[in-house]
C-alpha cells in the first residue's frame, strides 16, 4: 500500500499535492534546495540541490512513489529516484518536455498542430530563420523559460539584433507568432491503466507572460473533444501516469499548441474549488495506483493570480468582495515583486452570477483596469 509520496520540488504545486493527499492518508516527502519551500509546512523536507545523489537516494528509499512538481529537475536526477522507488509521470515524459526543440519536434511529429519554428544557435541562422519564418516571430530560449522569461518578440528586422543582444548566449528557437483570439489549456489525467479523465478546457488571460486568469468552463464541446484528441495523443505516446496540462493557441477557430507540461498547472488550480475532483487529487491517484475521480465541475469558476503581496482577505476587508463563492489560497510564500504568492478561485452557478463576482473581486484586488476581464467573461 502507498503511504509515502515522494516529491523532487517543494514549491506551491507540491504544497497543492500535499494538501490535496493528507484526505487521502498520504504523507509527503519534499526535496528543494530553497530552505524556505512552502510545501515544507506539508511534510519532511530534504533541502539538498537537485543533483544531490546522497539526497535523492534518500528520497527515493523513505517513498513508496515519487513525482515531481517542477519540470526543470535534471532528468538524471528523476531517474536515480527512480532506481529506487517508482518515478511518475516517466522521466522519459519530464525529459520531452525540458527543451522547445525536442517538445515542438514531438508534437509535431504527432500530427499535434504548431506552429512553424526552426533551431537557432547563431546570428546567421537567426538571419536564415527570420527569412523562412518570416515576422513577426518570437526567439525562445530551447531550456529553462517558463512565465515569458526567455523570450524575445521581433516584428521588425531591426529587432533581431536587439534579441540577439539579450538571448544569443543560449540555445534557442525561433517560431512564428500566433495572432490568436484567446489562449487556453486542456488539462488531463491518465491512470496506471492507461485510463483518461479531461477536465473542461480552461479559458487563459497571460499579462506580461504570466498567467493572470483562468476561467472554465468556457467553449463549446466540439472545441473541448479537439483539445482531448490532441492531448490524448501525447498522454499515449508517452505512455503517461499523472496529470498533464497542454497549452494551446485558438486562431481562426484552430487549435495550434504552444507547450505541455508534464505535471499539475497554475490553469487547473480553480479544480480545487469548482470541479468534483481537483487536479491535485486526480494526480495522486493516478500515480499511486487509485480509480481517477470525476472531472465535471460542480461551479462555474474563475481564478485570479496572485502576485508580489497578498492582499488583506480577512476581516473588514471581506465586506469588499462577495461573501460567498470566493476562495483564497495563500501559498505562505515570502512576498516579491512578480512571484507567485497565491490564488483567489471565484465560484458561482450562473454565468451572470459569475461575471458579477469577478467584477466585483477584481475592482478590489485593484487589476480591473489593466484585465481585460470582459474578453474571459
Ligand atoms: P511560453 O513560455 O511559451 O508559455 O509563452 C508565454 C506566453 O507568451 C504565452 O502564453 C503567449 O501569451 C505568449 N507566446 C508564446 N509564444 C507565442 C507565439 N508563438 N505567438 C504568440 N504569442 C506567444
Amino acid at each position: 500500500m502507498i503511504k509515502t509520496v515522494g516529491i523532487l520540488g517543494g514549491g506551491q504545486l507540491g504544497r497543492m499535492l500535499a494538501q490535496a493527499g493528507r484526505p487521502l492518508g498520504l504523507d509527503f516527502i519534499f526535496l528543494d534546495p530553497a530552505a524556505d519551500a512552502c510545501a515544507a509546512e506539508w511534510g519532511d523536507h530534504i533541502q539538498a540541490d537537485w543533483s544531490d545523489e546522497a539526497a535523492l537516494s534518500e528520497l527515493g528509499q523513505r517513498s513508496d512513489v515519487a513525482t515531481f512538481d517542477f519540470e526543470n529537475i535534471p532528468d538524471d536526477s528523476a531517474r536515480l529516484v527512480e532506481s529506487l522507488c517508482p518515478v511518475y509521470p516517466a522521466p522519459s515524459a519530464l525529459f520531452a518536455s525540458q527543451d522547445r526543440l525536442r517538445e515542438k519536434t514531438l508534437l509535431q511529429e504527432l500530427e499535434i498542430p504548431v506552429a512553424p519554428f526552426v533551431p537557432v544557435s547563431s546570428r546567421p541562422e537567426l538571419m536564415a530563420a527570420v527569412e523562412k519564418i518570416g515576422l513577426p516571430g518570437v526567439l525562445k530560449t530551447r531550456r529553462f523559460g517558463y512565465d515569458g522569461k526567455g523570450q524575445a518578440v521581433l516584428r521588425l528586422d531591426e529587432d533581431m539584433e536587439r534579441a540577439w543582444q539579450k538571448l544569443g548566449d543560449y540555445k534557442l528557437i525561433y517560431e512564428a507568432f500566433v495572432p490568436f483570439d484567446t489562449e487556453c489549456s486542456i488539462i488531463a489525467a491518465r491512470g496506471r491503466d492507461g485510463l483518461c479523465v479531461y477536465w473542461p478546457l480552461t479559458h487563459n488571460l497571460h499579462r506580461d507572460g504570466i498567467l493572470a486568469i483562468s476561467r472554465a468552463p468556457a467553449f463549446s464541446a466540439g472545441t473541448q473533444q479537439r483539445a482531448e484528441a490532441l492531448i490524448g495523443k501525447l498522454l499515449e505516446h508517452l505512455d503517461y501516469t499523472g496529470v498533464m496540462a497542454l497549452e494551446l493557441f485558438m486562431a481562426d477557430g484552430e487549435l495550434l499548441a504552444n507547450e505541455f507540461a508534464p505535471r499539475v498547472h497554475n490553469s487547473g488550480h480553480w479544480t480545487i474549488d469548482a470541479a468534483n475532483t481537483s487536479q491535485f487529487e486526480n494526480h495522486l491517484r493516478a500515480i499511486c495506483g487509485m480509480a481517477l475521480g470525476n472531472t465535471n465541475n460542480a461551479t462555474r469558476a474563475l481564478m485570479f493570480n496572485l502576485l508580489g503581496e497578498m492582499p488583506d482577505h480577512g476581516g473588514e476587508s471581506s465586506n469588499q468582495y462577495p461573501a460567498t463563492g470566493v476562495y483564497w489560497h495563500d501559498y505562505h510564500k515570502t512576498a516579491r515583486q512578480g512571484r507567485k504568492i497565491g490564488h483567489v478561485t471565484v465560484t458561482a452557478q450562473s454565468d451572470t452570477g459569475l461575471r458579477a463576482r469577478s467584477s466585483q473581486l477584481a475592482a478590489y484586488l485593484g487589476v480591473a483596469a489593466e484585465l481585460n476581464l470582459e474578453s474571459v467573461l
